[in-house]
């Protein structure tokens, strides 16, 4: 499942740099009603592949007891970025510019190179540290609603590109305060070779991916670039870069073809997902059997097509790959997107299996067992999506689905506490709260549930945040 974290209503589509300027820029109380964060995405499959690149690559950078996450950002241009020491953002964008594994593993080296080089010290210093909460609270899509893909069709990803007017008090701000100086630029690509290297990788695909930026600022329009904003790429740094990335033992050392098929499946779930039907296949043409080509038009044909015609084309796919848990995923949320919850207990029962239980997952499957309506599934989905929440404690969906399974119980306590969690992790603080206060009169005092409750209670909102 790809799922967008979609806005409420009409979010301005601003790179997530420009949400963190107007932040800094704009009083708490217009920044209270911006309310919606720019769309996470979440994706089981994606967000595998993209732990499986950084793991090496923190470990060798002494932040592996971190557990610093990647998060993608809804945003078709180019950035990847780090706020706060504990995420890396990415945007879709760049994975989608990013033709091979070793291209994105570069920038998400560079990126590991500013954490470690503690380059977010100035940042900390000028952002009061509730602000850049805030911040993050957005970027995580806190105030988002999770919704299925198909839902979020109409808003296809490439139409929201750089859509953003950035007024000049921001554009200041944006240059003065989130842009490394020269020196962590070159720091941060001295830290990612040596990271490369130590993790026996090449540092070419990050040489490349830079190079193209200047070879793209000899052209107008580079300012509008958020990665380059950013990240400022002079002539002089690349040609260091170079030099310093060949001298590697592993400078022609190309990717295992088996994770650059990962990849290329990756990019092609991202497009269809994302992009327009006709970009979709332009990248992605009829006659081009291959597998992520087949991946693209499966998904764009459950997307827009006929729903059995998609299932064939999902059940070729299980055929050549019958351990890939993200074929039966695709199968189960086409069908439960489709009013087939019952048929779609199976194939997700499988992904869940073959996943080693992604918590993403194991959420559609719940939300599966609740659909069908059937009690007897009752117990079951509450175990799921208890598990489920458990190790992925930011995703509103899953305390959603929770509330509805507790729902069906009957056992109401239990239902208004976990539509609290969800409301409180949407960022709608009030209605938290009086969930969470009614919580507390069915549970009895003092009962974990009833501290859960009064914790929400008493839990202070995200600055910026309605309160009352
Ligand atoms: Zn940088």
């Amino acid at each position: 499942m790809l799922l967008r974290l979609v806005s409420g209503k009409g979010l301005p589509k601003m790179t997530a740099l420009t949400v963190a300027v107007a932040l800094a820029a704009a009083p708490l109380q217009a920044l209270a009603e911006q309310e919606k964060g720019p769309p996470v995405l979440r994706d089981a499959e994606t967000e595998q592949l993209l732990r499986e690149y950084t793991r090496p690559i923190l470990r060798v950078a002494g932040l592996e007891k971190q557990n610093i996450q990647v998060v993608i950002i809804n945003e078709s241009v180019f950035n990847a970025f780090v706020a706060d020491g504990r995420r890396i953002f990415v945007n879709y964008g760049a994975l989608m510019q990013s033709l091979t594994p070793n291209q994105i593993t570069g920038v998400l080296a560079h990126e590991t190179g500013h954490l470690a080089g503690g380059h977010l010290a100035k940042l900390r210093e000028q952002l009061a540290q509730a602000q850049t909460q805030m911040i993050i609270a957005m970027l995580l899509g806190v105030g988002a609603l999770a919704a299925g893909a198909r839902s979020g069709n109409s808003n296809g990803g490439l139409t929201n590109a750089g859509a953003a007017a950035i007024s000049a008090p921001q554009e200041v701000i944006r240059r003065n305060l989130l842009s490394y100086q020269r020196q962590q630029e070159e720091n941060a690509d001295r830290a990612g070779v040596k990271f490369l290297t130590a993790t026996g990788q090449s540092a070419k695909g990050m040489y490349d991916t830079f190079k193209r930026f200047t070879d793209d600022s000899l052209f107008a329009g580079h300012d509008a670039d958020p990665y380059v904003q950013s990240h400022p790429m002079p002539a002089e740094r690349v040609a260091a870069l170079e030099e310093l990335a060949r001298s590697s033992p592993y400078w022609d050392k190309k990717d295992d073809p088996a994770l650059q098929l990962r990849h290329d499946m990756m990019r092609a779930k991202i497009s269809a997902f994302m992009e327009r039907q006709d970009t979709v296949y332009r990248r992605y043409p009829l006659s081009d059997n291959s597998l992520p080509a087949r991946y693209a038009h499966a998904i764009a044909t459950y997307l827009h097509g006929d729903p059995r015609s998609a299932l064939a084309q999902i059940d070729g796919l299980i055929q050549l790959q019958p351990a890939n848990p993200y074929f039966y995923e695709l199968r189960g949320q086409a069908l439960l997107e489709g009013g087939k919850p019952v048929e779609a207990i199976a194939p997700l029962r499988k992904a869940v299996q073959l996943s080693n239980n992604a918590p993403l997952i194991e959420m559609l499957l719940g939300q599966a067992l609740v659909a069908t309506d059937n009690k007897a599934y009752t117990d079951e989905a509450i175990a799921i999506l208890r598990a489920a929440v458990a190790r992925e404690t930011e995703a509103p969906l899953g305390f959603a689905q929770l509330a509805m399974a507790y729902g069906q119980k009957g056992d109401y306590a239990e239902a208004d506490l976990a539509s609290a969690q969800a409301a409180y992790l949407r960022g709608d603080n009030k209605t938290a709260r009086d969930l969470a206060s009614r919580a507390k009169t069915r549970f009895a005092v003092g009962s974990p549930g009833w501290v859960k409750a009064d914790d929400i209670v008493a839990a202070k909102p995200l600055p910026g945040q309605k309160n009352d």
